[in-house]
């Protein structure tokens, strides 16, 4: 998908210009995957555009650094307002947020901890991930051939950008094959992620997600939609799914901040459910995007208004 371009960058604590907000091919990240990052969207309200979770997601990418051993030079509350403010210095309504932390350049060498962190929050326009009607459709997905990388390897608790290579295989093998994403399978067989988004199933009206000790990451989207079915009245597990879980599943669906909330409506060629967006994935779209738009009270902390 091509990115379209805006004004600003933050960059480490200013606002530059897009096209000045560059790397020297020696940076540390770009050789070893030393980074660390989110994806964020701010939506449009009636008080402008706010940001969905977005304590959230800035204590998941100190959580991934920690890990990494990374000290980011920012705190918390100065990326809260960085973020406010690239997206007030663009003037979009409605945008696609990236905030990235990583290892530049200075040193060479697996080690990371000499080089210098530099850190960017990046915002540009982005419509649904998936295609133009996958949220209503669906997107049909072949379940990957690559395993997910292992607990014990690449943890999935963090959002590091070297640990992608291991979405980017299973997602290229998906569109070759002529399927719009793939989901992976851990080493024992059961169903972790897509290349960028949680999976849930609906049976009899039951909704099961795997738990994050599958190898998932722990998604942000994932744990709002369980709140979400919950106070819809739905009951909702956590337990490890096989790839038949989702053939005979009444409905399956993606959740993730770019893919939002997709219906799966097919299987490794097998039809899900009625082979469209069902009922239950309906009512969580329509609940996840009353809420994104700040017209459910309820649910108010989960925005941040990007002007006072
Ligand atoms: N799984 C993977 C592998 C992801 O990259 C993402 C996107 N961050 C997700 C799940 C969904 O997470 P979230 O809802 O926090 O965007």
């Amino acid at each position: 998908m091509p990115i379209t371009e805006v004004d600003k960058i933050w960059m480490d604590g200013e606002l530059v210009d897009w096209k000045h907000a560059q790397v020297h091919v020696l940076s540390h990240a770009l050789h070893y995957g030393s980074g660390v990052f989110e994806g964020i969207r701010a939506y449009e309200t009636a008080r402008g555009a706010a940001v969905w979770h977005l304590d959230e997601h800035l204590r998941r990418l100190f959580r991934s650094a920690k890990l990494y051993h990374m000290d980011i030079p920012y705190s918390h509350e100065a990326l809260v307002e960085a973020t406010r403010q690239v997206v007030r210095a663009n003037e979009l309504h409605a945008c696609y947020i990236r905030p990235l932390a990583f290892r530049g350049y200075g040193e060479m060498g697996v080690n990371p901890l000499l080089a210098p962190v530099n850190v960017v929050v990046a915002v540009w326009p982005w419509g649904t991930y998936l295609g133009e009607d996958a949220l209503e459709q669906g997107v049909r997905i072949k379940i990957s051939s690559w395993r997910r990388n292992s607990q014990n390897a690449l943890p999935a608790g963090a959002k590091a950008t070297g640990q992608y290579i291991n979405s980017v295989l299973a997602k290229v093998e998906s569109l070759k094959a002529g399927y719009d994403e793939a989901i992976m399978l851990n080493e024992a067989g059961q169903i972790t992620d897509g290349s960028g988004e949680n999976v849930f199933i609906v049976r009899d009206r039951v909704l099961t997600t795997p738990p994050t000790q599958a190898g998932c990451l722990d998604g942000i989207t994932r744990t709002t939609v369980m709140s979400l079915a919950r106070d819809l009245g739905y009951v909702v597990r956590e337990e490890n799914l096989v790839r038949t879980d989702l053939y005979n599943a009444d409905e399956c669906f993606f959740t993730g901040t770019a893919a939002e909330i997709t219906p799966i409506r097919e299987v490794d060629d097998r039809t899900v459910g009625e082979g469209h967006r069902g009922p239950v994935t309906k009512e969580l779209q329509s609940a996840f995007f009353s809420a994104t738009k700040g017209d459910n009270p309820r649910y108010a902390d989960w925005l941040t208004y990007v002007r006072d």
